[in-house]
């Protein structure tokens, strides 16, 4: 049985004290939100209030993540934030490969295979995203460029390292559009990952990765998509500034 895991990422939003003030809000309320289930929580700030919203959330079952990291330990990488600096601030998880990274910072599929293993050796869970443009899903090429992700950014992975992974399909027409895909769209597309984990790895490691959906669930549309056998949770972006819409979507799972 796959623990479902909710993970809001706050993007380049808020200023010190909104962010400040929705770590809080959750906080306070999450408790009665997860409500005794068996299901994990985490919020990604901006790296610059890492540290202020990880005092808040400290103490709570709201793990924290980063949204982005370089494979490198320390050293001369000027702008960069390390997997031990996120651990320092007391991270558990960090998304990688997300489609803004890999459009708007030509992260490519080798640079996310670096950071997922290094987040692996200093401890951190990565949340590594794959999906396919509307281009691409127009042309009848998801399957390939899915898979072509997964291949060029986790199947280098032991089965040990990918049993600790998180993968987030997120279609990159459902980011931030509010044209969220359907449930049997996402769960058509997160089967494909569970076979191509079985074949690369083996029906355990198959059967233990959580593979989040992630492109436009709000408070409405959480419900029927973590229905589906394979989405085992959300990454939740516009929805997840809103204290009150992230916790429902957190209820509901
Ligand atoms: C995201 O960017 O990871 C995301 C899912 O965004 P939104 O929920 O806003 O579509």
């Amino acid at each position: 049985m796959r623990t479902p895991i909710i993970v809001g990422n706050w993007k380049m939003n808020l200023n010190r004290a909104e962010a400040v003030a929705l770590a809080d809000a959750l906080v306070a309320a999450i408790r009665a939100a997860i409500g005794g289930k068996n299901v994990e929580v985490g919020a990604c700030p901006p790296s610059v209030y890492l540290d202020c919203v990880g005092h808040r959330l400290a103490g709570s079952p709201i793990g924290l993540g980063a949204q982005n990291m370089y494979h490198q330990p320390s050293g001369a990488f000027t702008g960069e934030t390390s997997p031990k600096m996120l651990r320092d601030l007391g991270c558990k998880y960090v998304i990688l490969g997300h489609s803004e990274r890999r459009q708007f910072f030509a992260e490519t599929d080798a640079e996310v295979f670096k950071k997922t293993r290094a987040a692996l050796v200093h401890g951190l869970v990565p949340i590594v995203c794959v999906g396919e443009s509307l281009a691409q899903r127009q042309a009848g090429k998801t399957h390939d460029v899915v898979a072509a992700q997964f291949q060029g950014s986790l199947s280098g992975l032991s089965a040990e390292e990918i049993a600790v992974c998180v993968i987030a399909y997120e279609p990159v027409w459902a980011i931030g559009t509010g044209v969220v895909a359907t449930p049997q769209q996402a769960q058509e597309v997160h089967l494909d990952l569970r076979k191509l984990l079985l074949s690369r790895y083996n029906s355990r490691v198959a059967s233990a990765v959580r593979i989040q959906y992630g492109g436009s669930v709000n408070a409405q549309n959480a419900a029927d998509l973590l229905q589906k056998p394979d989405v085992d949770g959300a990454l939740v972006g516009g929805a997840s500034l809103k204290a009150a819409d992230f916790l429902k979507i957190v209820s509901v799972a």
